[in-house]
């Protein structure tokens, strides 16, 4: 089908943000044509705000427009936890569920030897940095429970524990192969409550 150029364009873009199909995209796209132009150029400024001001923090890993985050940054949270979470959506989904009151450290990934994704390529150096410097008790293993999430979490376990810190893995209240960030707060909260030393 022909499209003006602009059309065709703002299309494809639609067309590259996941779960949008072609047929989504050409809706989404004459919607924006028919949007008021104040609304139009909030939109598109927000998408290059976002993408602009917002980097990882420099300790953790979580997404901020200021490092390090605020979570790194606020003193009356417990220093002796980190939480380690594979995506910064999943320390959203954390915060949303307000038990939880110690740090972070985003992985930004799993290991996944099928698709050649090793400990080096994820923030797990970052993460053993930071046990030499902060006074860590615990470490959370809070990565999805799937077949690359649960071999995260051991592959971290091993290396963490000669160092006498202790390791947990939250509990399996979570649906096997759920995602943390789909997990409702009560759900999030009794999993972390159940979790077991590893
Ligand atoms: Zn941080």
């Amino acid at each position: 089908m022909y499209y003006p150029e602009p059309i065709s364009k703002l299309i494809d873009s639609f067309t590259k943000l996941p779960g949008i199909g072609p047929k989504t995209a050409v809706r989404l796209a004459f919607f924006v044509l028919n949007m008021n132009d104040d609304d139009v150029m909030d939109f598109a400024n927000a998408l290059v705000h976002a993408k602009r001001e917002l980097s990882h923090c420099s300790v953790c890993g979580h997404i901020t427009d200021q490092d390090p985050c605020v979570i790194c940054s606020d003193t009356s949270r417990d220093n002796s936890v980190i939480c380690v979470v594979q995506d910064p959506k999943d320390v959203i989904a954390m915060e949303k569920m307000k038990d939880y009151h110690g740090k972070y450290h985003v992985l930004h990934g799993v290991i996944s030897p099928m698709d050649g994704i090793g400990p080096e390529d994820i923030k797990v150096p970052e993460l053993l940095n930071r046990l030499k410097d902060e006074e860590v008790k615990e470490i959370i293993l809070a990565t999805n429970p799937n077949i690359e999430g649960e071999a995260t979490a051991m592959y971290i376990s091993r290396l963490v524990k000669p160092s006498g810190i202790k390791t947990t893995r939250i509990a399996h209240g979570l649906p096997v192969g759920g995602d943390l960030e789909y997990a409702d707060e009560v759900t999030l909260s009794k999993a972390l409550e159940g979790r077991r030393e590893i």
